[in-house]
């Protein structure tokens, strides 16, 4: 939890320090409202979640005078509710592979937003948690993305299954990696897909193949989708959650680089506006700057 609050160490300095400043010892009036509406956007939250969360502390004012303590437990269990929501949805607690059972885990996002270093990070999560991986290097489009990719396999012991040939098809790499982790009854097949924001449309149809495939070769597969979103580009990360959703067929989000920013806000705009469950978390450029998303501790993080 240290680690945790040591990474999110900006965006508690924007939005925490400033809140429990304002609080003092007096009730909550609307004025302190006013400042935590202020806090709450800044810190890139979204005015979905911001009405939400402040709806809900004017209901409760309107009933009873809310001493500052209560106000932030009231506080905390409002954002907790707000970032539960979509991981109740799909009834699914922490994600993790399943035993006895092909789990296919695809990799989607912008270029930049950390996209290589959290498939090989979530590699070595794996391979520590006792499960065997390999990573299917299916972003051909950039040379250097697959030796990025074998780099962070080679440091879990993790094999990559990659297609030398520039431009080759990405379905084509998946094609193999199904049947390399059915040969060898593989636990994890870790897919990167291309990140290119030039040609939308392309990128978009390029995963829309890749999943089809997946769907097609391995029904009996798992399969998890994740989008990788940067914290620090705040809503914008939020546009891009959305328009993924549909293409990849998003079925959580991974929020990398929250030690870089005061954005970290930007985790309750996407679990309230794009209702996607947020599954782990980056806070750091190491192998072990990873960890699994959970919401209590996610918000005693943020306003401890
Ligand atoms: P990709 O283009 O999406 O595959 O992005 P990369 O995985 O290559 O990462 C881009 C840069 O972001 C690299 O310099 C990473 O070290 C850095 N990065 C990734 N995740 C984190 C994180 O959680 N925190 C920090 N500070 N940097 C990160």
């Amino acid at each position: 939890l240290g680690r945790l609050r040591r990474g999110l160490e900006k965006t508690r300095q924007g939005f925490v320090k400033g809140l429990l400043e304002n609080l003092g010892d007096d009730p909550l009036t609307p004025e302190v409202l006013d400042d935590l509406e202020t806090l709450l956007l800044r810190a890139d939250a979204g005015v979905e979640a911001t009405d939400q969360v402040l709806d809900a502390l004017r209901r409760r004012m309107n009933e009873e005078v809310v001493d500052p303590a209560e106000g932030l437990r009231f506080l905390k269990q409002q954002l907790c509710n707000l970032l539960e929501a979509p991981i109740q949805d799909t009834g699914t607690d922490l994600l993790a592979p399943e035993r006895g059972r092909l789990n296919i885990w695809l990799f989607v996002g912008v270029n930049g937003v950390g996209k290589t270093t959290t498939l090989g990070k979530l590699a070595n999560l794996a391979v520590r948690s006792g499960y065997t991986a390999l990573i299917a290097a299916a972003d051909t489009f950039r040379a250097a993305a697959v030796e990025q990719v074998k780099v962070w396999g080679a440091r879990s012991g993790v094999p990559v299954i990659a297609n030398s040939t520039a431009n080759a098809d990405p379905a084509a790499v998946v094609f193999d990696a199904i049947g390399a982790a059915r040969s060898k009854s593989t636990d994890l097949v870790l897919v990167d897909t291309a990140g290119r924001l030039q040609t939308k449309h392309n990128l978009m149809e390029e995963l829309q193949k890749v999943r089809r495939i997946i769907d097609r070769l391995a029904p009996e597969a798992r399969v998890e989708s994740l989008l990788i979103l940067d914290a620090s580009q705040g809503q914008n990360g939020l546009r891009q959650a959305m328009a993924f959703a549909q293409a990849a067929a998003l079925t959580g989000v991974v929020i990398t680089k929250l030690d870089g920013t005061s954005r970290g806000g930007v985790a309750l705009a996407v679990a309230s506006e794009a209702r996607l469950p947020i599954r782990f978390i980056g806070a750091g450029e190491g192998i072990r700057d990873l960890r699994p998303f959970n919401s209590f501790e996610f918000v005693e993080a943020l306003l401890a």
